[in-house]
């Protein structure tokens, strides 16, 4: 069988979605205008991702506020000032902080899906936020009415529900964005945090039947907002034995922009289980410069010197765009990223006669 190749997620949204999204939210556009610069922004990122020739293809996310936020909008029981996340670049992002319970999604993933759907027949993949990303907006001090415990049981039904109904509605392969995971150990190295996350995340996933987890899937890297990084620094190391112990079928790491690549594969080597799939990621959206497609294959063939190329696919070091304001990366680069990620992937094929 030919190595699998998927996308992350996010692509840039082009200009006109964004100067309609600071219009609607100024309070300039009706939102039937708005709605339809959503839609001929989804109509636009789909066709040029079915031209890239992806077997596997997502909405590119352009009407997603951002990966970690799109469960929130519209929610009044939430305050500004929750979790500061600081960049290696100086820049932050902010999540807001809990008000008051019960917690629910105001949106749930499967309706990205499902507009997708309408302006395509090629497999489509999902991308949803981990639960123990969401677990961060409960504030410190707590609620006086509702406790931790209870936001965690609310907050665990509510995931579920947010990967059951991408599966129902037949999604290819939903994928857990799980960016917090080396950050956690950048602010705990004792791993304490990244602990609590994994059990919280497996909460969710003990949820599913072996049939569903196979076409679940985790992606994990540094951050990738406006060309800068979280937790470049943190070493892999200590991170995989951790991530591995997730409930998942498929793991999508961030690879091509890590220094030593080969002692990354060979740590994955020894922690993937049989019927679990490596996807690696092969091009890097932080740096500007588009891999040539003999590169991707060559980081193809060095990964299947360590990996069984049964359980190797590959796909991008991260979205290209996981906050809808990130124009660091334009359209044009982030498809001729992927167009090299395919014919790349296709190469490696060839080399290695599957
Ligand atoms: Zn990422």
């Amino acid at each position: 069988m030919p190595i699998p190749t998927e996308p992350i997620g996010s692509i840039p949204r082009p200009p006109q979605l964004l100067a309609a999204a600071a219009d609607f939210s100024a309070g300039h556009m009706s939102p039937e205008r708005f709605e339809s610069a959503q839609d001929s922004a989804l109509r636009d990122t789909i066709s040029l991702f079915e031209l890239t020739g992806s077997p596997v293809i997502t909405d590119g996310e352009q009407t997603k506020p951002s990966f970690a936020t799109y469960p929130l909008s519209g929610l009044t029981n939430l305050a500004p000032d929750g979790v500061v996340i600081p960049f290696a670049d100086g820049h932050t992002r902010q999540l807001p902080k809990l008000t008051a319970g019960p917690f629910r999604y105001a949106t749930h993933a499967a309706a990205y899906l499902n507009k997708a759907r309408r302006y395509t027949q090629r497999p489509l993949k999902q991308a949803v936020i981990s639960a123990s990303a969401l677990s961060l907006l409960y504030p410190h001090e707590g609620l006086h009415s509702y406790s931790r415990t209870a936001f965690l049981d609310d907050l665990t039904n509510e995931a579920i529900r947010d990967i059951r109904e991408c599966l129902d509605s037949g999604a290819h392969c939903v994928q857990i964005d799980f960016t917090e995971a080396r950050l956690a150990l950048k602010l705990d190295p004792s791993s304490n945090l990244l602990n609590s996350f994994v059990k919280l995340n497996n909460r969710v996933l003990t949820r599913f039947s072996d049939a569903d987890r196979s076409r679940i899937g985790v992606h994990t890297c540094p951050g990738g907002d406006r060309d800068s990084t979280h937790s470049a620094d943190v070493d892999y190391a200590k991170l995989l034995p951790v991530l591995f112990q997730l409930n998942v079928g498929r793991f999508y790491i961030q690879l091509a922009s890590e220094r030593n690549r080969v002692s990354v594969l060979k740590t994955a080597a020894l922690l993937l289980k049989p019927g679990q799939i490596l996807f690696i990621g092969v091009t890097d959206p932080i740096n500007p410069a588009v891999e040539t497609p003999e590169q991707v294959r060559d980081r193809i063939l060095e990964a299947s010197a360590i990996i069984p190329v049964e359980s190797l696919g590959t796909t991008d070091d991260c979205g290209f765009s996981p906050f809808a304001d990130d124009t660091s990366t334009s359209r044009d680069t982030a498809f001729a990223k992927i167009r090299s990620r395919i014919e790349g992937t296709r190469l490696a094929n060839a080399v290695l006669r599957i």
